[in-house]
């Protein structure tokens, strides 16, 4: 829930943008759906793509699918926050609803790449958390992504190919959590999750409810 009162434990605050990366099989989606599901102050951004849908993705759950024609037109319309390349496909943040949303106090989730982090992190530097997912082994990511079976064998060996280019931008994130065992690594980003809402700066409520202490 998206707390509008600011009474005693229920202070407002400003939502806060986290950011999921990590390379292609980690684990970044398990554990944003873990989130989603267990957690309902934060919601998903929903990202734009140009490329094909894959079996049981839904359209404006998973991704807005369109054309390339129409990425163009929201490119120049100014309609994205960030976009970038990725696998030859364009991926990009729309801005619709993600300022009301942190201003209301709901956390916006982000599954997105390094490029898209480094963008958002230069645009809203104060209410990005970034988090990186690491695999515990090459051979592990390859594992994951083959048994996920959602891709071909040509396309895992260009998402292996990618992976060390991707994990090199490791030191442009926050916080860096590798994902060996899954309940533990989601323990650990539900605790990066709960001690940035506790940021000073993000509780606006603090204020009010400081000087209410004070009046005695
Ligand atoms: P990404 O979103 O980073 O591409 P996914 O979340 O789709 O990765 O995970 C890739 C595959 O690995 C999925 O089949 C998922 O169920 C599996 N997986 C994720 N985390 C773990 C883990 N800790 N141990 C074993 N398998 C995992
Ligand atoms: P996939 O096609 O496997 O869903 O995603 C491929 C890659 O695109 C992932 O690394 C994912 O994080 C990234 N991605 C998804 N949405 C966005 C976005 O809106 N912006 C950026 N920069 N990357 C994205």
């Amino acid at each position: 829930m998206v707390h509008e009162s600011t009474d005693d434990d229920t202070l407002h605050r400003r939502g806060l943008m986290f950011i999921l990366s990590s390379p292609s099989g980690a684990g970044k989606t398990t554990i944003a759906h873990k989130l989603l599901a267990q957690d309902d102050e934060i919601a998903a951004s929903v990202s734009v793509t140009t490329r094909p849908m894959r079996e049981g993705e839904v359209d404006g759950r998973d991704y807005w699918f369109v054309s390339k024609a129409e990425f163009d037109r929201m490119v120049d319309e100014g309609e994205f926050y960030e976009w970038a390349v990725v696998f030859g496909n364009c991926y990009g943040t729309p801005k619709a609803r993600i300022r009301d949303r942190l201003k209301a106090g709901g956390d916006v989730l982000f599954d997105i790449d390094w490029q898209g982090t480094q963008q958002l992190y230069q645009k809203a530097q104060a209410d990005v958390v970034r988090v990186f997912i690491l695999p515990p082994s090459l051979e592990e990511l390859h594992r994951r992504l083959t048994g996920r079976g959602t891709d071909s064998a040509e396309v895992i060996a260009a998402r292996m190919a990618r992976a060390q280019a991707e994990i090199s931008h490791w030191d442009g994130y926050d916080y860096v959590v590798i994902n060996d065992d899954i309940e533990s690594c989601f323990d650990k980003v539900r605790e990066i999750l709960a001690a940035e809402r506790m940021k000073r700066t993000r509780q606006t409520g603090l204020i009010d409810f400081v000087r209410g202490l004070m009046r005695g």
